[in-house]
């Protein structure tokens, strides 16, 4: 295709996937990111573990933790995915996260490496919890709450566990949980790739319903708009045979 047919954000697109892969500060933000979301998660898991409210409320904080996290990350993604703000200081990372609607499979790794590489994309999740240590440490919240807010993050950042098993793993164990809706099932999550504007949620898929209503009357899906702005990008990368980011 002539350069001239390229649209303004398919040119904005590839400028933010420039600076994201030739800045290292860019890489390195990723890793200060993994590192503080992962380290403040252990801590607050830990106090929380700690805290003497009873098993029956721990057992309440941490199924309500595991549903606010499915909705939660639900909506970031929603948000997400009609990100079109290339240009600004964090454009580079709205671009590469556009990137998932084209991948099948992700570079196997371990589960653990998983949890930690991802934790270090999860930027507004450093905000939660540095709010949530905030409250802690002022004495401003109640046990219940710090105790859901810790679970909470740790199953954001299991969300994308849950993802990446949807793309990577054909263990039985997986397929056994992913049926009961424990984990993301791959045939319900394969559609977000598939069809348009629907099931951004990716740690169990239980609040999709929400969040596609959500999505039909306030989005207006990413087929027709930001994916198609990835195109160049792939267009230059297939032509020159240069990996994929992540
Ligand atoms: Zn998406
Ligand atoms: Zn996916």
């Amino acid at each position: 295709m002539p350069q001239t047919e390229w649209n303004t954000k398919q040119l904005q697109f590839v400028a933010a996937m420039q600076r994201y892969e030739g800045q290292s500060s860019y890489r390195l933000i990723n890793k200060i990111v993994s590192w503080f979301n992962v380290s403040v998660q252990l801590f607050l898991m830990v106090l929380a573990i700690r805290l003497n409210i009873g098993w029956a409320w721990q057992i309440f904080a941490v199924l309500a933790a595991y549903v606010l996290a499915d909705f939660v990350n639900g909506l970031v993604h929603l948000f997400m995915d009609h990100n079109d703000d290339y240009s600004s200081i964090v454009g580079p990372f709205v671009a590469s996260f556009h990137l998932h609607h084209d991948i099948p499979r992700y570079t196997d790794k371990p589960l653990l490496q998983v949890y930690v590489d991802e934790s270090g994309y999860k930027l507004w999740l450093v905000f939660f919890l540095l709010f949530l240590s905030g409250l802690f440490f002022w004495h401003a919240v109640a046990p219940l709450l710090l105790c859901i807010g810790a679970y909470f993050a740790v199953f954001s950042s299991i969300a994308e566990v849950s993802h990446y098993l949807c793309h990577n793993s054909h263990s039985r164990i997986v397929r056994g949980l992913q049926r009961f809706w424990i984990l993301l099932p791959k045939k319900h999550h394969m559609l977000h790739h598939r069809v348009d504007n629907m099931n951004y949620a990716f740690l169990n898929g239980m609040s999709d319903p929400v969040i596609n209503w959500i999505a039909t009357h306030f989005y207006s899906g990413y087929k027709a708009k930001t994916d198609l702005h990835t195109a160049l990008y792939q267009h230059i990368r297939h032509s020159g045979n240069v990996p994929a980011s992540r």
